[in-house]
């Protein structure tokens, strides 16, 4: 397909000339009759049918998305030997629908750049935001009355199926209601959903009482298994033993980041359609990057979502306004009785941390990593309001609770995905994990819950790199832009 000398089509020209491969890989990008993605290999543009379907209107040289196999990277070692890979290589699943999905926001930029796995960016050794298969995949495990025990599948679901599952879980009736984009759509458990409930995994015959979910996140899924392997995440394994491992992983959206998926994850709705659309984002409007890891932002995430999105919570009560939810450093919160971000927004209190449960399940050796320290207590605190909530101090005993712990994402990023700081991270995040579980038991509701364990999006293990500086290069190539995250062209 012959480009016009547009601003955009320069861009592209300068993003996968040669020159540029050992730091852009892809550049991905909306075009007049659909979309389009680039690198110095090859191109494909391609377009979504009326039914939904994926057309291909053009295709040169060897495209970046041309690999979508699922069965890619699964262990450790075969991880490893492709790493390296471009994102023609190892494109992930589903990265057409991640596409198009990306550009109905109304802050999307004209242009994401992937960056090449050779470049590390953001000091990062390990990384995710792109399309590439390793960064795509997070772990799902699920266990406990209405969950069938398949054991480990080579099978896989969405990040958007997640809150449609849970839903169906919960005994939320199917009813109607629209997809992300507003069109009606029945047998939907919440009233926006573009996910699809998983029906492989539910035992439709069993409704447990209770539902909890614990978000490990950024979780490498092939150190997660490498982990239970080891007889390291003893909670984890006792899940598997007892339930369904998706070994092709829960597989997240473009951007495979955390707000983006995290929000996916808790409503149902793709990123580009659910309002929260990455960590950060130009607001062309406003003239603003809107940057939700700036914690005054970041605790008031849930502000962002769209018009008629509904979380877990909020379904749930629409069904059952007595039930009880709770949640912990979470940003898919509202609607909960307790919220962690909730409790900070408004100034409420949250329970104290003792000296000695601050220090419990802590890799000493690590504490002097400051992403390991500062993440450590993140978490310590989240286990413990997850055991405050189970003792039933803020309300009645949870019909459904979400529990995000943040250890791995920050030692995955600082160590890379298969590091010693991240099998202490796994470790330590097992653990807290298990005494949640031990209140649950406690409580006497134990055999009645239905566990669930998931990430957000996946971790790569970059090469490192000299930093390179995109901005500059953009400025000095004549584009006149607005970048975001390092990624995101925001032509002017
Ligand atoms: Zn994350």
């Amino acid at each position: 397909m012959t480009l016009a000398d547009t601003p955009i089509s320069r861009l592209e020209s300068f993003l996968t000339d040669s020159s540029m491969t050992r730091y852009v890989d892809t550049v991905v990008m909306r075009t007049d009759d659909g979309f389009r993605a680039a690198s110095a290999d090859g191109a494909v543009d391609f377009r979504e049918a009326p039914d939904g379907s994926i057309e291909i209107l053009a295709e040169s040289g060897d495209h970046p998305l041309r690999n979508q196999a699922l069965d890619q990277g699964i262990g450790t070692e075969a991880e490893i030997a492709v790493e390296e890979a471009s994102l023609g290589e190892l494109a992930t699943p589903l990265a057409y629908e991640s596409v198009v999905q990306y550009f109905d926001a109304e802050h999307a930029p004209d242009a994401a750049v992937m960056w090449s796995p050779q470049q590390m960016f953001h000091d990062c050794v390990g990384n995710h935001g792109s399309l590439g298969g390793i960064q795509a995949r997070a772990p799902f495990i699920a266990a406990g009355p209405g969950i069938r025990p398949r054991g480990i599948v080579p099978e896989h679901l969405r990040t958007v199926d997640v809150a449609p599952t849970i839903a169906a879980l919960l005994g939320i009736p199917a009813g109607d209601g629209v997809d992300g984009r507003g069109r009606a759509r029945s047998g939907v458990r919440l009233e926006m959903q573009d996910g699809d409930e998983i029906t492989d995994l539910l035992d439709p015959d069993e409704r447990p009482d209770h539902v909890v979910v614990f978000l490990w996140d950024g979780v490498n899924p092939n150190a997660l298994h490498d982990a239970v392997d080891r007889g390291e995440a003893p909670g984890i394994a006792s899940l598997i033993e007892r339930g369904t491992s998706y070994r092709h992983g829960c597989i997240s959206a473009l951007p495979t980041a955390t707000l983006a998926n995290h929000t996916t994850q808790c409503t149902g709705v793709f990123p580009g359609r659910s309002g929260v659309l990455h960590n950060t984002w130009y607001d062309r409007n406003r003239g603003v990057h809107v940057d939700l890891l700036d914690y005054h932002q970041m605790i008031r995430a849930r502000d962002h979502l769209a018009p008629g999105v509904e979380t877990i919570h909020e379904a749930l009560k629409r069904h059952e306004p007595e039930a009880f939810t709770a949640t912990t450093y979470e940003y898919g919160d509202r609607g909960a009785d307790y919220s962690t971000y909730a409790q900070m927004t408004t100034n409420g209190p949250i329970p104290t941390l003792s000296d000695a449960d601050r220090r419990l399940h802590r890799t000493e050796d690590f504490m002097g990593v400051k992403e390991f320290r500062n993440a450590s207590i993140y978490d310590a605190h989240s286990r413990n309001e997850a055991l405050h909530v189970w003792r039933g101090e803020f309300g009645a005993l949870p019909r459904y609770s979400w529990f995000t712990f943040n250890l791995t994402d920050a030692c995955g990023h600082a160590g890379g995905p298969h590091s010693e700081i991240l099998h202490a991270a796994i470790r330590d995040t097992d653990a807290r994990m298990r005494d949640v579980l031990a209140e649950i038991e406690f409580a006497g509701k134990l055999d009645r819950t239905a566990v669930i364990v998931l990430a957000d999006h996946g971790m790569q293990r970059f090469a490192i790199a000299e930093p390179f500086d995109l901005a500059g290069a953009l400025r000095d190539a004549g584009i006149d832009a607005v970048l975001n995250d390092d990624q995101y062209v925001y032509l002017r």
